[in-house]
């Protein structure tokens, strides 16, 4: 066949004007985790026009859907995410995740289309990734049982890089409660659940000496008492415990639930330690499609760069453990090394022409890595020695 990459440009000229429309409406119409219903719809719809088999409401999610052609396996999923932050619109790129998605899904299906190749692709709308994580309720669902490979990319401030190793996350409320009573007049009549909540932050403080450099431990006091005359009955305080080892994680909880306990037994207080949304597990890449990516952005003369692992989290992470995975990174800010992601100035950047043209660029190349895994029985058998959760 000719040039591939040649291929591909001819083909995403016919999709281009719509996609960059879908995704500058998104932009502009920030939806919040979980309302994602505009989003959801303009891609579903697109796909639809597209010839893929639409399921909206997908396994019971409002702003969830999956859309699929081709038939039997390799299964390739294409991830979309298009939740918006509060305050600050499309201040982390989703929406350009999605255009990512769109132009890689609708490529790959006329790859396959056009070659007669035996095969599945799907772009999968994954909503609430910023708030509640719902990729683990996807997966809990039956989402990813017949899917080969799961591909994503979101945009960046650093460097176009390989989905870099992320670590895990549990969050959680600590509530304490004791007695109030009058601070000067009758405080030995009150038990101080404020005092709870500073003890907590003295036990993690001494705790985190002894942890690894690599884990992380933060936590805000969000109920600190009413007034200093009245001895707090209730204090309250939100924690995310993070690492890079699922085991690990779940022996800090444990340390963490014993430190909540202690500073209650020393106070004479109560305390409830609730775990909040789901918890994430530390994100595991496969390297064989990294490479792949790697590779491919440097022909597209994306300045790659092998990056460290972050230590911030995504409810990506869980998907790793399903499927040979990746979630790319491809930067939308240039020289402008400033600009970090979360602020508004990031998104102002998701919305311009050089941001579309790196989207244009990763649609290109996961749609290639897709290729690659349907046409290439040495490149399937590479990325199912990489995974090391279990057969594929
Ligand atoms: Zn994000």
């Amino acid at each position: 066949m000719e040039n591939l990459k040649e291929v591909l440009g001819t083909y995403y000229k016919a999709h281009a004007a719509e996609i960059e429309e879908i995704v500058l409406h998104i932009h502009d119409h920030p939806e919040l985790s979980g309302e994602e219903e505009l989003a959801a719809r303009v891609q579903a719809d697109f796909l639809e026009s597209r010839g893929f088999e639409v399921k909206r409401n997908f396994k019971g999610l409002k702003t969830a859907f999956s859309a699929s052609a081709g038939e039997g396996r390799p299964h390739i999923c294409f991830m979309s995410e298009y939740d918006a932050l509060p305050g600050m619109g499309h201040g982390c790129g989703h929406n350009l995740i999605a255009g990512v998605a769109l132009g890689g899904g609708v490529l790959l299906k006329q790859l396959i289309s056009d070659q007669g190749l035996k095969g599945r692709v799907t772009v999968m709308g994954t909503p609430a990734e910023e708030k509640r994580g719902c990729k683990i309720d996807l997966i809990a669902a039956g989402a990813l049982e017949d899917v080969d490979i799961v591909l994503m990319a979101h945009p960046s401030h650093r460097a176009t890089s390989q989905s870099v190793e992320e670590s895990g996350i549990m969050q959680f409320v600590v509530r304490f409660s004791g007695k109030s009573a009058h601070a000067a007049a009758a405080p030995e009549e009150g038990l101080n659940a404020l005092d709870a909540v500073r003890l907590l932050f003295c036990g993690v403080d001494a705790w985190r000496q002894q942890l690894p450099e690599t884990c992380r431990v933060h936590g805000v006091i969000t109920n600190g008492g009413v007034a200093p005359n009245i001895i707090p009955d209730t204090a309250a305080a939100d924690f995310y415990l993070r690492a890079f080892d699922m085991d690990f994680l779940l022996s800090m909880k444990t340390r963490f639930e014993n430190i909540a306990k202690g500073a209650a037994l020393m106070t004479d207080t109560k305390v409830r330690v609730e775990t909040v949304k789901h918890t994430y597990k530390p994100g595991k890449p496969n390297m064989e499609l990294n490479r792949a990516f790697m590779e491919l952005a440097q022909e597209y003369d994306m300045a790659p760069e092998w990056l460290e692992r972050s230590r911030a989290s995504s409810d990506f992470g869980d998907v790793t453990y399903e499927a040979p995975a990746i979630h790319g990174f491809f930067n939308i800010t240039g020289q402008k090394r400033e600009i970090t992601i979360h602020s508004k100035k990031f998104a102002d950047c998701a919305a311009s022409p050089f941001a579309l043209d790196q989207m244009e660029k990763t649609a290109k190349i996961l749609s290639q890595i897709g290729y690659r895994y349907l046409t290439r029985e040495d490149f399937r058998k590479k990325v199912a020695e990489a995974f090391p959760f279990g057969s594929i």
